[in-house]
């Protein structure tokens, strides 16, 4: 089922449609298609960062459309999070090997909805998380040697060490992981990885932190095996390099690529989302007359004015007034004046009387042959497709499309 068309029906609502005629369809099949596409560069299974509602798309259904594991019924994975963990088996073709969250709460989330997947939380946890780390049976990141030792001592499981080499935001640095060697030698990891701060630049910032991570790795080598779990790339770094350039990596971890944006034209990846609102009001606004707050919008002759249910509460932003298009009727048209927290302006007067009210109006995402790529709609906005991804889970209610009802 094509998404592109709005009055077909989800798979599933994200919540009891509303009266407000305010939306955001997220097609499914074509986030596993941009899954396998970053698998098949990487050539390596994936922990799919899902953290912070998977950058706003919905982490629940992100994890299910990803083959993510789920107990048929809740009330198995609610008692013992531990019976299936360890051996849950990957999607068939190897997509995936678990979830990355940033909060112990998206990991009890998921634990709560019966997802049995390996969760790895890549945020550093403080000593008193680790028993609630422990229960949901989430990997944590350690770096500091009481917390390694803890986790041994509360019988934690598999987990990961996180090793700073230029990001200066989490993990040990990478010229300090010799002062581990005790706790290393107590509990070894079963993973050890670092994060890249400019992966989509070519300025040899890469090619330094994974130096620096090798370096790292020489002087914990004790603690380091065949089975270790070495782990560096985000969707960027996937773009970025064959895997000939870092030949010893068995996992990447793709967030935004994901979502289809960032690096999505290097690797053609596909939108997967798309937002959508209907047209509630109609007018005509005369010469020299203004739209909108602050009358940043002036009338140059008579223009046709439409109101859409779509504002900034709904994470379309602020910074798109006078800025933002919208596709109406496979015709782009601009916006008209501010948006407001509810509601946006569009001048549609190339529209003439094809546009009414009840139409829809696309503000990101396709219509029909024509797609306002979120890329593209953060670069007018001047912030980061990161930003504008997360903030769609404001209001709007969502709409998850799948070909594979099962789901
Ligand atoms: C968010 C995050 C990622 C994913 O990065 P993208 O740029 O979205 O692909 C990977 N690793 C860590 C540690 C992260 O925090």
């Amino acid at each position: 089922m094509k998404p592109t068309h709005p009055a077909s029906e989800p798979i599933y609502p994200d919540r009891h449609p509303t009266s407000r005629p305010t939306w955001i369809d997220v097609d499914l099949d074509a986030l596993r298609r941009n899954a396998q596409r970053l698998r098949a560069k990487a050539q390596r299974p994936l922990i799919a960062m899902v953290k912070a509602d998977a950058y706003g798309v919905g982490m629940l259904p992100v994890a299910r459309a990803l083959g993510a594991s789920f107990a048929a019924s809740k009330s198995n994975a609610s008692g013992d999070a531990h019976a299936e963990t360890t051996a849950t088996p990957s999607h068939a073709d190897g997509l995936l090997w678990g979830l990355g969250v940033a909060t112990l709460d998206e990991a009890a989330t998921l634990r709560h909805e019966g997802c049995t997947a390996r969760i790895i939380c890549t945020s550093p946890l403080r000593a008193y998380d680790l028993p609630e780390a422990f229960s949901l049976d989430v990997r944590p990141s350690l770096h500091r040697a009481d917390d390694i030792v803890h986790w041994a001592a509360i019988g934690g499981g598999p987990w990961h060490l996180s090793i700073d080499t230029g990001m200066s935001r989490a993990g040990i640095r990478w010229d300090q992981t010799a002062t581990l060697a005790d706790a290393l030698a107590r509990h070894a990891p079963e993973g050890i990885f670092t994060h890249f701060h400019s992966a989509e630049l070519a300025d040899g910032s890469r090619e330094e932190q994974d130096q620096r991570f090798a370096d790292a790795l020489a002087s914990v080598r004790d603690a380091v095996t065949s089975n270790t779990l070495l782990h560096s790339d985000n969707s960027a770094g996937i773009a970025a390099r064959s895997v000939l350039a870092a030949p010893d990596r068995h996992l990447a971890r793709p967030g935004i690529g994901l979502y289809g944006s960032n690096v999505t034209h290097a690797l053609s990846l596909e939108q997967i989302v798309h937002v959508r609102a209907r047209i509630i009001d109609i007018r005509d606004v005369l010469d020299g007359e203004s739209a909108s707050y602050g009358a940043t919008w002036h009338a140059h002759g008579t223009r046709r004015i439409a109101t859409v249910a779509l504002g900034y509460a709904d994470g379309y932003r602020r910074a798109l007034s006078n800025r933002g298009e919208a596709i109406v009727h496979g015709y782009r048209v601009p916006v008209a004046g501010t948006v407001t927290m509810d509601m946006t302006m569009l001048d549609v007067t190339a529209l003439g009387d094809r546009c009414q009210i009840g139409d829809v109006a696309t503000f990101i995402g396709q219509d029909g042959d024509d797609c306002l790529w979120t890329d593209d709609v953060a670069a007018k906005a001047d912030i980061s497709p990161y930003e504008l991804l997360v903030g769609l889970r404001l209001r709007a209610h969502r709409r998850y499309f799948a070909s594979d009802l099962s789901l």
